[in-house]
Protein backbone atom coordinates (compact mmCIF):
# COMPACT_ATOMS: atom_id res chain seq x y z
CA UNK A 1 0.00 0.00 0.00
CA UNK A 2 1.29 3.35 -1.41
CA UNK A 3 1.50 5.51 2.62
CA UNK A 4 0.01 9.22 1.59
CA UNK A 5 -0.04 12.08 3.25
CA UNK A 6 -2.31 14.67 2.74
CA UNK A 7 -0.39 18.48 4.07
CA UNK A 8 -3.28 21.00 4.01
CA UNK A 9 -6.60 19.26 4.79
CA UNK A 10 -9.14 22.12 2.88
CA UNK A 11 -11.38 22.20 -0.08
CA UNK A 12 -8.88 20.22 -2.34
CA UNK A 13 -7.05 18.47 0.47
CA UNK A 14 -9.94 16.53 2.07
CA UNK A 15 -11.42 15.39 -1.74
CA UNK A 16 -7.92 14.01 -2.25
CA UNK A 17 -7.65 12.23 1.38
CA UNK A 18 -11.48 10.72 0.61
CA UNK A 19 -10.23 9.43 -2.82
CA UNK A 20 -7.19 8.28 -1.94
CA UNK A 21 -8.87 5.95 0.99
CA UNK A 22 -11.35 5.00 -1.80
CA UNK A 23 -8.09 3.18 -3.80
CA UNK A 24 -7.12 -0.23 -3.57
CA UNK A 25 -3.56 0.22 -3.66
CA UNK A 26 -3.08 3.46 -0.95
CA UNK A 27 -3.59 4.73 2.00
CA UNK A 28 -4.14 7.84 4.56
CA UNK A 29 -1.41 7.90 7.11
CA UNK A 30 -2.22 11.51 8.42
CA UNK A 31 -4.02 14.81 7.25
CA UNK A 32 -3.19 17.95 8.61
CA UNK A 33 -4.51 21.33 10.22
CA UNK A 34 -3.26 24.32 11.19
CA UNK A 35 -6.00 25.41 13.69
CA UNK A 36 -9.24 23.99 14.73
CA UNK A 37 -12.33 23.79 12.74
CA UNK A 38 -14.93 22.09 11.49
CA UNK A 39 -12.58 20.08 8.60
CA UNK A 40 -10.02 19.06 11.51
CA UNK A 41 -13.74 17.30 13.28
CA UNK A 42 -14.49 15.69 9.72
CA UNK A 43 -10.91 14.48 9.66
CA UNK A 44 -11.48 13.02 12.99
CA UNK A 45 -15.02 10.94 12.00
CA UNK A 46 -13.25 9.65 8.78
CA UNK A 47 -10.54 8.19 11.28
CA UNK A 48 -7.74 10.31 9.20
CA UNK A 49 -4.51 10.69 12.14
CA UNK A 50 -4.90 14.73 12.45
CA UNK A 51 -1.16 16.20 12.35
CA UNK A 52 -1.18 20.48 13.30
CA UNK A 53 1.50 22.61 11.56
CA UNK A 54 2.20 24.47 15.65
CA UNK A 55 2.73 21.50 17.91
CA UNK A 56 1.96 24.33 20.56
CA UNK A 57 -1.62 24.54 19.42
CA UNK A 58 -2.27 20.99 20.57
CA UNK A 59 -3.84 21.99 23.72
CA UNK A 60 -6.85 24.31 21.76
CA UNK A 61 -7.44 20.88 19.58
CA UNK A 62 -7.22 18.83 22.53
CA UNK A 63 -9.87 20.94 24.48
CA UNK A 64 -12.95 20.62 22.16
CA UNK A 65 -11.90 16.61 22.08
CA UNK A 66 -10.01 16.76 18.87
CA UNK A 67 -7.20 13.84 19.16
CA UNK A 68 -3.81 15.20 17.27
CA UNK A 69 -1.36 12.39 16.43
CA UNK A 70 1.90 14.86 15.98
CA UNK A 71 3.59 17.02 13.94
CA UNK A 72 3.48 17.78 10.35
CA UNK A 73 7.24 16.96 10.15
CA UNK A 74 6.30 13.85 12.28
CA UNK A 75 3.36 12.92 9.73
CA UNK A 76 5.88 13.75 6.39
CA UNK A 77 8.78 10.91 7.96
CA UNK A 78 5.51 8.53 7.81
CA UNK A 79 4.49 8.96 3.96
CA UNK A 80 5.85 7.45 1.17
CA UNK A 81 4.75 10.51 -0.53
CA UNK A 82 2.87 13.80 0.62
CA UNK A 83 -0.13 15.52 -1.22
CA UNK A 84 0.63 19.63 -0.75
CA UNK A 85 -2.62 20.81 -0.65
CA UNK A 86 -2.03 23.94 1.13
CA UNK A 87 -3.15 27.29 -0.70
CA UNK A 88 -0.95 28.50 -3.27
CA UNK A 89 2.53 30.29 -2.70
CA UNK A 90 2.40 28.79 0.90
CA UNK A 91 3.16 24.76 -0.54
CA UNK A 92 6.48 25.98 -1.91
CA UNK A 93 7.71 26.84 1.23
CA UNK A 94 7.47 23.36 2.86
CA UNK A 95 9.60 21.83 -0.26
CA UNK A 96 12.29 22.33 2.17
CA UNK A 97 10.29 19.55 4.29
CA UNK A 98 10.04 16.79 1.74
CA UNK A 99 13.72 17.60 0.96
CA UNK A 100 14.91 17.15 4.48
CA UNK A 101 13.32 13.64 4.62
CA UNK A 102 13.68 12.84 0.84
CA UNK A 103 10.21 12.60 0.52
CA UNK A 104 8.05 12.17 -3.09
CA UNK A 105 5.71 15.67 -2.73
CA UNK A 106 2.92 16.85 -5.64
CA UNK A 107 1.76 20.00 -5.09
CA UNK A 108 -1.41 21.65 -6.45
CA UNK A 109 -2.05 24.70 -9.57
CA UNK A 110 -1.33 27.46 -6.68
CA UNK A 111 2.55 26.81 -6.92
CA UNK A 112 3.96 27.63 -10.30
CA UNK A 113 5.50 25.26 -12.66
CA UNK A 114 8.70 26.28 -11.03
CA UNK A 115 8.22 24.23 -7.94
CA UNK A 116 8.71 20.78 -9.05
CA UNK A 117 9.86 21.80 -12.84
CA UNK A 118 7.09 19.03 -14.20
CA UNK A 119 3.27 19.22 -14.08
CA UNK A 120 1.22 16.97 -14.80
CA UNK A 121 -2.30 15.55 -16.26
CA UNK A 122 -2.83 11.74 -16.67
CA UNK A 123 -3.88 11.79 -19.70
CA UNK A 124 -1.23 13.81 -21.40
CA UNK A 125 1.76 12.72 -19.72
CA UNK A 126 1.51 9.85 -17.13
CA UNK A 127 4.74 8.08 -18.22
CA UNK A 128 6.70 11.60 -17.84
CA UNK A 129 5.91 11.30 -14.02
CA UNK A 130 6.98 7.63 -13.34
CA UNK A 131 8.91 7.59 -10.32
CA UNK A 132 9.43 11.20 -10.52
CA UNK A 133 10.44 12.93 -7.23
CA UNK A 134 8.17 16.16 -7.35
CA UNK A 135 5.29 16.94 -9.15
CA UNK A 136 3.10 19.61 -9.75
CA UNK A 137 -0.71 19.19 -10.81
CA UNK A 138 -1.78 21.95 -13.07
CA UNK A 139 -5.21 23.99 -12.01
CA UNK A 140 -9.24 23.11 -12.31
CA UNK A 141 -8.97 25.04 -15.80
CA UNK A 142 -5.71 23.75 -17.14
CA UNK A 143 -6.45 20.23 -16.74
CA UNK A 144 -10.07 20.89 -17.88
CA UNK A 145 -8.36 22.78 -20.73
CA UNK A 146 -5.62 20.01 -21.02
CA UNK A 147 -7.75 17.20 -21.45
CA UNK A 148 -9.83 18.19 -24.06
CA UNK A 149 -6.95 20.05 -26.02
CA UNK A 150 -4.98 17.15 -26.28
CA UNK A 151 -7.93 14.52 -27.11
CA UNK A 152 -8.46 17.14 -29.90
CA UNK A 153 -5.13 17.11 -31.20
CA UNK A 154 -3.58 13.61 -30.98
CA UNK A 155 -6.91 12.35 -33.46
CA UNK A 156 -7.70 15.16 -35.50
CA UNK A 157 -4.63 18.44 -34.85
CA UNK A 158 -4.74 21.81 -33.39
CA UNK A 159 -3.71 24.74 -35.04
CA UNK A 160 -4.72 27.23 -33.00
CA UNK A 161 -6.92 27.33 -29.64
CA UNK A 162 -8.23 30.59 -28.36
CA UNK A 163 -9.97 30.06 -24.84
CA UNK A 164 -12.11 32.34 -22.60
CA UNK A 165 -12.56 31.14 -18.84
CA UNK A 166 -15.50 32.38 -17.13
CA UNK A 167 -14.49 31.54 -13.14
CA UNK A 168 -16.46 31.40 -10.08
CA UNK A 169 -15.88 33.51 -7.56
CA UNK A 170 -14.85 31.77 -4.70
CA UNK A 171 -15.71 28.08 -3.41
CA UNK A 172 -18.85 27.31 -2.03
CA UNK A 173 -17.66 27.50 1.48
CA UNK A 174 -15.59 30.52 1.43
CA UNK A 175 -17.12 33.23 2.73
CA UNK A 176 -14.55 36.02 2.16
CA UNK A 177 -14.01 35.94 -1.34
CA UNK A 178 -16.05 37.79 -3.90
CA UNK A 179 -17.13 39.60 -6.20
CA UNK A 180 -21.00 39.97 -5.48
CA UNK A 181 -21.54 42.21 -7.86
CA UNK A 182 -19.36 42.55 -10.85
CA UNK A 183 -17.80 40.83 -13.55
CA UNK A 184 -14.08 41.21 -12.86
CA UNK A 185 -11.87 40.69 -15.61
CA UNK A 186 -8.95 38.74 -14.15
CA UNK A 187 -6.18 39.39 -15.71
CA UNK A 188 -7.30 42.43 -17.73
CA UNK A 189 -4.61 42.02 -20.23
CA UNK A 190 -4.56 39.77 -22.95
CA UNK A 191 -3.74 36.45 -22.52
CA UNK A 192 -3.90 35.51 -19.54
CA UNK A 193 -1.42 33.00 -17.98
CA UNK A 194 -3.76 29.93 -18.21
CA UNK A 195 -2.42 29.50 -22.22
CA UNK A 196 0.96 29.21 -20.92
CA UNK A 197 -0.19 26.99 -18.32
CA UNK A 198 -1.09 24.44 -20.74
CA UNK A 199 2.07 24.65 -22.61
CA UNK A 200 3.42 23.59 -19.52
CA UNK A 201 2.12 20.03 -20.35
CA UNK A 202 1.55 20.48 -23.98
CA UNK A 203 4.13 23.22 -25.19
CA UNK A 204 3.45 22.74 -28.97
CA UNK A 205 0.00 24.19 -28.81
CA UNK A 206 -0.71 27.58 -29.81
CA UNK A 207 -2.93 29.01 -27.66
CA UNK A 208 -4.22 32.29 -26.39
CA UNK A 209 -6.91 32.67 -22.96
CA UNK A 210 -8.67 35.18 -21.30
CA UNK A 211 -10.36 34.92 -18.41
CA UNK A 212 -12.76 37.24 -15.86
CA UNK A 213 -14.63 36.34 -12.32
CA UNK A 214 -18.05 36.35 -12.27
CA UNK A 215 -20.70 35.85 -8.60
CA UNK A 216 -20.85 32.25 -8.72
CA UNK A 217 -19.34 29.61 -6.65
CA UNK A 218 -20.04 26.72 -8.45
CA UNK A 219 -18.03 25.98 -11.46
CA UNK A 220 -16.10 27.76 -14.06
CA UNK A 221 -17.35 27.77 -17.85
CA UNK A 222 -15.14 27.86 -20.34
CA UNK A 223 -15.81 29.38 -24.06
CA UNK A 224 -13.40 26.90 -26.11
CA UNK A 225 -12.63 27.67 -29.77
CA UNK A 226 -9.88 25.47 -31.95
CA UNK A 227 -8.66 25.72 -35.89
CA UNK A 228 -8.18 22.28 -36.40
CA UNK A 229 -5.73 21.15 -38.90
CA UNK A 230 -7.76 18.74 -40.80
CA UNK A 231 -11.69 18.67 -41.62
CA UNK A 232 -13.85 17.03 -38.97
CA UNK A 233 -18.12 16.92 -38.09
CA UNK A 234 -19.67 17.34 -35.02
CA UNK A 235 -20.12 13.74 -34.71
CA UNK A 236 -16.82 12.71 -35.42
CA UNK A 237 -16.00 14.66 -32.26
CA UNK A 238 -18.95 13.89 -30.10
CA UNK A 239 -17.62 10.04 -31.08
CA UNK A 240 -14.33 10.81 -29.79
CA UNK A 241 -14.98 12.85 -26.59
CA UNK A 242 -17.29 9.39 -25.55
CA UNK A 243 -13.98 7.67 -26.00
CA UNK A 244 -12.07 10.11 -22.74
CA UNK A 245 -14.00 9.17 -19.62
CA UNK A 246 -12.79 12.12 -17.66
CA UNK A 247 -14.73 14.30 -20.80
CA UNK A 248 -18.46 13.90 -19.63
CA UNK A 249 -20.58 14.67 -22.55
CA UNK A 250 -23.94 16.61 -21.32
CA UNK A 251 -26.22 15.85 -24.02
CA UNK A 252 -29.25 18.09 -24.88
CA UNK A 253 -31.99 15.64 -23.84
CA UNK A 254 -31.05 16.21 -20.19
CA UNK A 255 -32.28 19.96 -20.50
CA UNK A 256 -28.82 20.67 -18.40
CA UNK A 257 -27.95 23.95 -19.45
CA UNK A 258 -26.09 25.62 -16.36
CA UNK A 259 -23.56 24.86 -14.19
CA UNK A 260 -26.55 24.55 -11.17
CA UNK A 261 -28.38 22.04 -13.22
CA UNK A 262 -25.12 20.19 -13.81
CA UNK A 263 -24.06 20.68 -9.74
CA UNK A 264 -27.88 19.28 -8.94
CA UNK A 265 -27.91 16.47 -11.03
CA UNK A 266 -24.17 14.87 -9.98
CA UNK A 267 -25.75 15.99 -6.58
CA UNK A 268 -28.65 13.37 -7.49
CA UNK A 269 -26.77 10.82 -8.72
CA UNK A 270 -25.04 10.29 -5.23
CA UNK A 271 -22.19 11.46 -6.55
CA UNK A 272 -19.52 12.42 -3.11
CA UNK A 273 -20.21 16.45 -2.42
CA UNK A 274 -21.99 16.69 -5.63
CA UNK A 275 -18.83 16.68 -7.44
CA UNK A 276 -18.13 16.46 -11.25
CA UNK A 277 -14.49 15.01 -12.05
CA UNK A 278 -14.66 15.27 -15.59
CA UNK A 279 -14.95 18.49 -17.94
CA UNK A 280 -18.78 19.05 -18.64
CA UNK A 281 -18.97 19.05 -22.27
CA UNK A 282 -22.61 20.56 -23.50
CA UNK A 283 -23.05 18.88 -26.75
CA UNK A 284 -25.23 21.46 -28.24
CA UNK A 285 -22.45 23.74 -27.88
CA UNK A 286 -20.13 21.52 -30.19
CA UNK A 287 -20.33 23.06 -33.37
CA UNK A 288 -17.85 23.12 -36.26
CA UNK A 289 -17.68 26.35 -38.91
CA UNK A 290 -16.52 25.87 -42.21
CA UNK A 291 -15.20 22.21 -41.44
CA UNK A 292 -12.24 23.33 -39.38
CA UNK A 293 -13.28 26.10 -36.43
CA UNK A 294 -14.52 23.91 -33.62
CA UNK A 295 -16.45 25.90 -30.86
CA UNK A 296 -17.55 24.34 -27.52
CA UNK A 297 -18.69 25.13 -24.25
CA UNK A 298 -17.53 22.93 -21.41
CA UNK A 299 -18.15 23.50 -17.08
CA UNK A 300 -15.16 22.68 -15.11
CA UNK A 301 -15.99 21.83 -11.05
CA UNK A 302 -13.08 23.49 -9.47
CA UNK A 303 -12.97 21.50 -6.46
CA UNK A 304 -12.98 17.90 -8.35
CA UNK A 305 -11.50 17.59 -11.88
CA UNK A 306 -7.59 17.83 -9.97
CA UNK A 307 -8.62 15.27 -7.54
CA UNK A 308 -8.71 12.23 -9.83
CA UNK A 309 -5.93 13.62 -11.68
CA UNK A 310 -3.87 13.90 -8.03
CA UNK A 311 -4.51 10.27 -7.50
CA UNK A 312 -3.43 9.22 -10.77
CA UNK A 313 -0.22 11.42 -10.39
CA UNK A 314 0.62 9.59 -7.27
CA UNK A 315 0.22 6.46 -8.99
CA UNK A 316 3.08 7.66 -11.75
CA UNK A 317 5.20 8.61 -9.24
CA UNK A 318 4.95 5.45 -7.41
CA UNK A 319 5.73 3.60 -10.13
CA UNK A 320 3.99 -0.02 -9.86
CA UNK A 321 1.72 1.13 -12.50
CA UNK A 322 3.03 1.91 -15.53
CA UNK A 323 0.35 2.93 -18.19
CA UNK A 324 -1.99 6.25 -17.83
CA UNK A 325 -5.21 3.96 -18.97
CA UNK A 326 -4.67 1.51 -16.34
CA UNK A 327 -4.14 3.83 -13.61
CA UNK A 328 -7.18 6.16 -14.64
CA UNK A 329 -9.58 3.14 -14.70
CA UNK A 330 -8.37 1.94 -11.04
CA UNK A 331 -9.39 5.69 -10.22
CA UNK A 332 -12.27 6.04 -11.68
CA UNK A 333 -13.37 2.76 -10.49
CA UNK A 334 -12.63 3.09 -6.91
CA UNK A 335 -14.55 6.93 -6.88
CA UNK A 336 -17.17 5.75 -8.77
CA UNK A 337 -16.70 7.97 -11.74
CA UNK A 338 -19.15 6.57 -14.36
CA UNK A 339 -20.28 8.01 -17.37
CA UNK A 340 -22.54 11.32 -17.25
CA UNK A 341 -23.84 10.89 -20.91
P1 LIG B 1 -8.00 25.77 1.08
O1 LIG B 1 -7.71 27.11 1.62
O2 LIG B 1 -9.41 25.35 0.92
O3 LIG B 1 -7.28 24.66 1.96
C1 LIG B 1 -5.95 24.76 2.34
C2 LIG B 1 -5.77 24.08 3.69
O4 LIG B 1 -4.39 24.14 4.06
C3 LIG B 1 -6.56 24.72 4.81
O5 LIG B 1 -7.17 23.70 5.56
C4 LIG B 1 -5.49 25.43 5.66
O6 LIG B 1 -5.85 25.45 7.03
C5 LIG B 1 -4.30 24.54 5.43
N1 LIG B 1 -3.00 25.20 5.61
C6 LIG B 1 -2.67 26.49 5.43
N2 LIG B 1 -1.35 26.67 5.65
C7 LIG B 1 -0.83 25.48 5.97
C8 LIG B 1 0.46 25.01 6.27
N3 LIG B 1 1.51 25.85 6.31
N4 LIG B 1 0.65 23.70 6.53
C9 LIG B 1 -0.40 22.83 6.50
N5 LIG B 1 -1.67 23.23 6.19
C10 LIG B 1 -1.88 24.52 5.93
O7 LIG B 1 -7.23 25.69 -0.31
P2 LIG B 1 -7.62 24.82 -1.58
O8 LIG B 1 -8.66 25.54 -2.36
O9 LIG B 1 -7.89 23.43 -1.17
O10 LIG B 1 -6.29 24.92 -2.43
C11 LIG B 1 -5.21 24.04 -2.23
C12 LIG B 1 -4.37 24.00 -3.48
O11 LIG B 1 -5.18 23.48 -4.54
C13 LIG B 1 -3.88 25.36 -3.96
O12 LIG B 1 -2.65 25.19 -4.62
C14 LIG B 1 -4.94 25.76 -4.97
O13 LIG B 1 -4.52 26.72 -5.90
C15 LIG B 1 -5.21 24.42 -5.61
N6 LIG B 1 -6.50 24.31 -6.28
C16 LIG B 1 -7.62 24.81 -5.69
C17 LIG B 1 -8.83 24.71 -6.37
C18 LIG B 1 -10.10 25.26 -5.81
O14 LIG B 1 -10.97 25.63 -6.57
N7 LIG B 1 -10.29 25.33 -4.51
C19 LIG B 1 -8.89 24.09 -7.63
C20 LIG B 1 -7.72 23.52 -8.16
C21 LIG B 1 -6.53 23.67 -7.48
Amino acid sequence: MIKVAVNGYGTIGKRVADAVSAQPDMEIIGVSKTRPSAEAFIAQKRGYPLYITDIAKKKAFEEIDILIAGSVEEMIQKADIVVDATPGGVGINNKVLYEKYSKKAIWEGGEGHKVAEFSFNASCNYTEAIGRQYARVVSCNTTGLCRIINLIDSVIGVKKVRATMIRRGSDPGDVKRGPIDAIVLNPVTIPSHHGSDVQSILPHINIVTSAMIVPTTLMHMHFLNMELKNFATKEQVIELIKTHSRLGLIEKSSGITSTSQLKEYTSDILRPRGDLWENGIFEDSISILDGTDLYLFQAIHQEADVVVETIDCIRAMMGDVKSAVESIAITNKAVGLTTIH
